[in-house]
């Protein structure tokens, strides 16, 4: 499944300023805690009941000004092929310009549907002005002021509209997994040490996307999908957008995987873009394994391990129960070890409980520390069950589930962890009335 909205156009329309507004402030708080800045570049949004990923493409464009217009068209192509909806930007104070009218030119010839944004119509007048934008021939033109928010709901509305439904996934798949990581942190290596010579490419496999390569690894009696982003490299033509190519790779893989292993150099620890892509996959609900290759180069100390998975665990709160592995591919160091955490991880995602242990263990777990009464009315929790979703969420029946706030969610979601093994599993708890 592709969920990539991808926002197209050129400099200064207001691209990174609707970005922002889509991504919202509550990712940028969890980030903030964690203490590392995030890349204004890709973040995931969520509107009415749909989670989708944004991309800005403007944060990627950097350089001089002749290199810009190329720049643009190539990145006009990628989203074209990369992206499920388009959002084309265009400036209301500077008219339509030479530059507009060659993405028009482009995005019209694409069966993806692209949504016309005007943007900075902030008022009345501007709104008269706006209406020239409907020469460039796009049925669905929107006018919006990204900086107020106006115009930019009915936008969205039909945003996820235009998104694929999420579909469940097929029984018995094979599990699937997506090797992440930055430039050179050893993706490649990691996935010749496992599949080797045996290399068994498949493309064909329903439910997946055609452009996407998978190889089968088949080994010790162990089975699964590896999904490919190291390997399959189009060259984009031009050289400043082969960051824009890849991260757009990565957000796919995420999309299609059931668990993302995520590889960090040893010598740099988490980075930023490393957060981004742990938080997608988070949001995503997909399963993490968190790898630290290279292990070989670092000088160690009896409590390098110990204290560097600390660092980390504190980095990545409040989800760290995720397996972090300190592995060398060189060395071969603990690669199979690697896959197993991997496809346990997975076993935990698919983790059915039973109603009868679930209700028992919770209740009590409930019972021994109520929820805080709301103005002087009890919050009473009857009933738990676990939804038929493709990851592990849980639903509470109670008298008012508006009122359970945030720290008691927590104590519900620590106390399943305690007792059913849901490590490098992000979970669901909702709350509803009986
Ligand atoms: P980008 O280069 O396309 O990402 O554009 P930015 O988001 O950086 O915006 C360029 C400039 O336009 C900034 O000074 C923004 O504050 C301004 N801007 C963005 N959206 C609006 C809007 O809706 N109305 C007005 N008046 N200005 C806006
Ligand atoms: P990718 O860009 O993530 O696919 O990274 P590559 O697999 O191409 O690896 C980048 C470089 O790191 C290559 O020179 C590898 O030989 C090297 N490398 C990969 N894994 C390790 C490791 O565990 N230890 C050391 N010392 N080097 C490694």
């Amino acid at each position: 499944m592709n969920n990539i909205v991808a926002i197209v156009g050129r400099p200064n329309v207001g691209k990174s300023t609707l970005y922002n507004r889509l991504i919202g402030e509550r990712q940028a708080i969890i980030d903030d805690i964690s203490g590392v800045t995030r890349d204004r570049q890709y973040g995931s949004s969520f509107w009415n009941g749909k989670t989708f990923t944004v991309i800005d493409t403007g944060g990627f464009v950097k350089g001089s000004d002749d290199i810009f217009e190329a720049a643009i068209r190539d990145q006009v192509n990628i989203a074209i092929d990369e992206a499920a909806v388009i959002i084309f930007m265009v400036d209301v104070t500077t008219g339509i310009t030479d530059l507009d009218e060659e993405i028009a030119d482009m995005l019209r010839r694409t069966e993806k549907p692209v949504l016309l944004a005007v943007n900075k119509v902030d008022n009345a007048e501007r709104q008269m002005e706006a209406n020239e934008f409907w020469g460039l021939g796009f049925e669905e033109t929107f006018f919006l002021s990204s900086m107020t928010g106006s115009g930019s709901g009915e936008l969205l509305d039909l945003v996820v509209e235009k998104l694929p439904e999420e579909e469940e996934p097929e029984p018995n798949q094979l599990p699937k997994i997506a090797i992440l990581g930055q430039p050179n942190v050893g993706k490649s290596s990691f996935t010749n040490a496992l599949l080797g010579e045996e290399r068994n490419i498949v493309t064909d496999i329903a439910g997946t996307t055609r452009d996407s390569i998978h190889s089968k690894y088949s080994k010790f009696g162990k089975e699964f999908l590896l999904i490919d982003t190291a390997g399959l490299r189009k060259k984009s033509k031009v050289h400043e957008n082969l960051e824009f190519y890849s991260v757009m790779r990565a957000i796919k893989a995420v999309e299609e995987a059931d668990v993302c292993i995520i590889m960090i150099d040893a010598q740099t620890g988490i980075e930023s873009q490393d957060m981004n892509i742990l938080r997608l996959a988070q949001r995503r609900n997909k399963g993490i394994v968190l790898l630290v290759n290279k292990w070989d180069l670092l000088e160690k100390e009896t409590n390098t391990a110990r204290d560097m998975e600390q660092e980390m665990r504190k980095k990545i709160a409040p989800f760290n129960d995720v397996p972090i592995l300190f592995i060398s591919v060189l060395e071969k160091q603990r690669i199979f070890q690697a896959i197993d955490a991997a496809l346990q991880v997975h076993e935990n995602r698919e983790r059915k409980i039973k109603t009868s242990e679930l209700n028992e263990f919770m209740l009590e777990a409930i019972e021994r520390r109520p929820p805080p009464a709301y103005r002087g009315r009890l919050i009473k929790i009857k009933f738990v069950t676990q939804l038929p979703t493709y990851y592990p969420a849980f639903a509470f029946f109670c008298n008012h589930p508006k009122h359970i706030r945030e720290p008691y969610k927590n104590y519900l979601e620590n106390q399943l962890r305690k007792k059913f093994d849901f490590t490098g599993v992000p979970i669901g708890i909702f709350f509803r009335q009986k």
